[in-house]
């Protein structure tokens, strides 16, 4: 292997770490019908999560969101992820979560 291929192979290694690091949900609220975003980074807000026996089952992360609004509605959003940090659930209490298409619909 030459010297250049060293060097391609060491930059196309960088760059093949996860794209997506940071999830933005967009939430509408129940109360107001204001529409709240919410960032998750996957690298410092998911936490570990056990099961009854202690073995690490996945991640999980909590986060409660207010709009700008008057009605101070809080939002809570919990997410659940596997130990590969793929997104396997999400609650929503107060409000509900957009799909891609909606959001981009009512913006
Ligand atoms: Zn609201």
């Amino acid at each position: 292997m030459g010297f250049f291929d060293y060097l391609n192979k060491l930059f196309s290694g960088k760059a093949a770490k996860p794209a997506r690091e940071v999830q933005t949900l967009r939430i509408r609220c129940n109360r107001c019908g204001e529409i709240v975003s919410a960032e998750v980074n996957l690298n410092s807000d998911l936490s570990l999560e056990y099961n009854e026996n202690g073995s690490m089952v996945g991640y999980y992360c909590r986060k409660v969101v207010m709009g700008k609004a008057r009605c101070f509605q809080q939002i809570e959003v919990v997410m659940r992820y596997s130990p590969k940090k793929q997104l396997l659930d999400q609650e929503v209490i107060g409000g509900v979560v957009l799909e891609k298409g909606e959001a981009e619909a009512s913006a």
